[in-house]
């Protein structure tokens, strides 16, 4: 099962992708080609269906992850008070719309209640949701609502600035149009003190 590699992945891409070109899948895209005008036989498109088989399951591995599978034992018994964030988690997604991608940046804060988690883990989560067929606003709730799971914290803040490809190449084509979603509780809802400090924290830079 785990010996059909694509000419030319790279050996990382190989190390980390459990999964196998699909046949099915490839098979699929080379139709496709068809459809849209393309003769699958010339020699640039010959090894695309199972290049694009691959491709599309590396970026949707994420229906095959659970948050608890990449954080892990990273989480510690920890007394502080204060608000943790790690913001500018670069993050890229496919819009369940168009299939096409989405790209920017999460913006990621909890105060804790006992718990803390490795600061490596919150892009690992961001990731888990990021790599499926997403809509920005399900992915920012998603986000939020798995570190309210594992941390049962004071509160949690997640913000996601992006630009989806479907509003830039086709349809309006507006370039320069970011969207912008957020989704806060516990503290992060009722205190509006915290929700402050949070906001501020998070546009600091100026995105
Ligand atoms: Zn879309």
């Amino acid at each position: 099962m785990s010996s059909t590699p694509v000419a030319d992945r790279s050996a990382k891409e190989s190390a980390t992708d459990v999964h196998v070109p699909d046949e099915e899948l490839a098979a699929l895209v080379k139709r496709q080609l068809e459809l849209i005008g393309e003769n699958p036989g010339r020699e640039g498109l010959v090894k695309t269906p199972a290049r694009v088989a691959a491709s599309l399951k590396w970026l949707t591995r994420g229906y095959d992850l659970e948050v608890s599978d990449v954080v892990g034992d990273a989480i510690f018994e920890e007394q502080h008070d204060n608000m943790i964030m790690v913001r500018d988690i670069e993050l890229y997604s496919m819009c369940e719309h168009h299939m096409l991608p989405f790209f920017g940046k999460a913006h990621v804060a909890y105060i804790p209640n006992g718990r803390i988690i490795g600061l490596s883990k919150l892009p690992r989560v961001v990731d888990v949701f990021a790599r499926r067929l997403q809509v920005q606003e399900r992915m920012t709730e998603q986000v939020a609502q798995a570190l309210t799971d594992i941390l049962q914290p004071r509160g949690v803040g997640v913000v996601i600035e992006a630009y989806h490809l479907c509003m830039m190449m086709r349809g309006v084509q507006k370039q320069n149009s970011k969207t912008i979603t957020s989704a806060v509780s516990g503290v992060f809802r009722d205190d509006y003190k915290t929700r402050d400090e949070f906001l501020r924290l998070a546009h600091y830079n100026g995105g």
